[in-house]
């Protein structure tokens, strides 16, 4: 069902949510434990709650996020004509320029290769081990379903499954965080009085960033353990991991202290 706008400014008010929490988690809600004061979730339940806007081919999907995208445009709308500001006029080709610049300078930081080259040697190492996972009882293709019938099974098969789905889950969002951190201190540090006094997005991106880097290093840290097999190239990707964690300390240096809403909140 559409949450209208009136709706949606009532339930942003509402005490019981986090305000945004949801900028600097790593959306994996299935393992949240802030789901019930997250507006971003309670919005996509309620959104997506019927078998079929559970499909992401299903018509209904799309429909439904082509209603949420109506009533938020409408809302920026009136928002902007209460502040007297026309953008129907306005020359962004200045802006576009500016944007092109930033996204190329982070495409070409070592931070973005870094995470490139760990995307590349995840999807290697997983490809190579396929067979091995396989006789160890783990199919890559029913990670899902291992996962719901962990229950009963040794604690040792359950931490790889874990494991293995932790890896999965950040491989590509560190990057994702990471391009976003870079993109974010260069907005800033071009022109820091319009983000004197806000917390740097640039800091909590990289912290997100961060925390998917530790975990990730975690994950492989009980698979280096477990498949002594396989230690080499395992550890040759902790040692790339140790690498990114450490440049990534390096460009973001108050990013560990960055507050995230809720998450790092007493
Ligand atoms: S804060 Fe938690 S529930 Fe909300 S979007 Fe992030 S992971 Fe999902």
């Amino acid at each position: 069902m559409l949450v209208d706008k009136d709706e949606l400014i009532r339930k942003a008010n509402d005490p019981k949510y986090i305000p945004g929490i949801y900028n600097y988690c790593d959306r994996w809600c299935a393992r949240c434990n802030f789901t019930s004061r997250c507006l971003n979730f309670e919005i996509s339940e309620e959104q997506f709650s019927t078998p079929e806007s559970r499909d992401i081919q299903n018509k209904e999907f799309w429909n439904q996020l082509s209603d949420l995208l109506s009533s938020t445009l409408k809302m920026v709308q009136e928002d902007l004509e209460e502040r007297g500001i026309d953008i129907s006029n306005m020359d962004f080709s200045d802006v576009e320029e500016h944007r092109k610049r930033v996204k190329e300078n982070s495409k070409n930081h070592l931070l973005n290769k870094l995470s490139q080259e760990y995307i590349n040697k995840v999807s290697e190492w997983f490809e190579t081990a396929k067979d091995f996972l396989k006789s160890k009882d783990i199919d890559l293709e029913n990670l899902y379903e291992l996962g719901v019938q962990n229950i009963g099974k040794e604690k040792v098969y359950v931490a790889i499954v874990d494991a293995i789905d932790v890896i999965y889950w950040y491989q590509y969002q560190i990057q994702v965080k990471l391009r976003r951190a870079l993109n974010g201190k260069q907005e800033e540090a071009s022109n820091p009085d319009a983000y004197e006094g806000f917390p740097s997005d640039a800091d909590g991106s990289a912290k997100v960033a961060l925390i998917g880097i530790d975990r990730s290093m975690a994950a492989w840290g009980k698979l280096y353990e477990e498949f002594p097999e396989k230690e080499d190239r395992i550890l040759d990707i902790l040692v790339l991991l140790e690498r990114l964690r450490k440049f990534s300390e390096k460009e973001f240096p108050k990013a560990r202290a960055f507050v995230r809403p809720g998450f790092d909140e007493v």
